[in-house]
């Protein structure tokens, strides 16, 4: 099963993919987690990805889509993955299309977990209380910045693949077990998986 999971900061697209992935013994690949390991790394890519996730910004598509070629060619992936933060913009989007084309699969479907934002912010600060504060990017004033990101880099990508006929759009509010639910009877329903 290959499956994109889409929704805004906060919207439970971290937990989802990973039950999901388990469910089906995929891979769960979070770019932002990517990102973050390699922020404690301290490695190069960290280095230069500190600040941008920091400021609540998005690490450039170039990197980002290198990044994605490269772990999707890993064994782990070979019978699928559920991606979780990727693709963020249009042009993530049609790397991605491009990438799986060449290895001869497609996407089954892509699932946007809906979350009213103001709901999020009361999510993103029990999330920051609960973690104590281990992630710099969940604070309100970031998050607002990562909020008009999403609206203008990443909304564009659900009308992508509207247009395309893969969208398939979840009610992200509620227990954890009833967004879960609500994907599976959603992909269920539409991809043989
Ligand atoms: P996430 O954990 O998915 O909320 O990602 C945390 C941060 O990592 C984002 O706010 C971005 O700064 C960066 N990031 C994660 N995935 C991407 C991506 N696909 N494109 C650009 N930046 C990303």
């Amino acid at each position: 099963m290959r499956l994109v999971l889409l929704g805004p900061p906060g919207a439970g697209k971290g937990t989802q993919a990973e039950r999901l992935a388990a469910r089906r013994g995929v891979a769960a690949l979070s770019t932002g987690e990517m990102l973050r390991a390699a922020v404690s790394e301290g490695s190069s890519l960290g280095k230069r990805a500190k600040a941008v996730i920091e400021r609540g910004e998005l690490v450039s598509d170039d990197v980002m889509i290198a990044i994605v070629a490269e772990r999707i060619r890993q064994p782990d992936c070979v019978d699928g993955f559920i991606l979780d933060g990727f693709p963020r913009t249009v042009a993530q989007a049609r790397a991605l299309d491009a990438m799986l084309q060449e290895n001869g699969v497609r996407l089954d479907c892509v699932v946007e977990i809906s979350v009213d934002e103001d709901f999020l912010i009361g999510r993103i600060e029990t999330r920051a209380k609960e973690t104590g504060g281990a992630r710099a990017d969940d604070n309100v004033e970031t998050l607002k910045k990562r909020m008009a990101v999403y609206r203008q880099q990443t909304a564009p990508v659900s009308d992508y693949y509207r247009h395309n006929k893969m969208l398939i759009t979840v009610d992200g509010v509620g227990s954890k077990d009833e967004v879960t639910a609500a994907i599976e009877t959603a992909i269920g329903a539409v991809a043989r998986v």
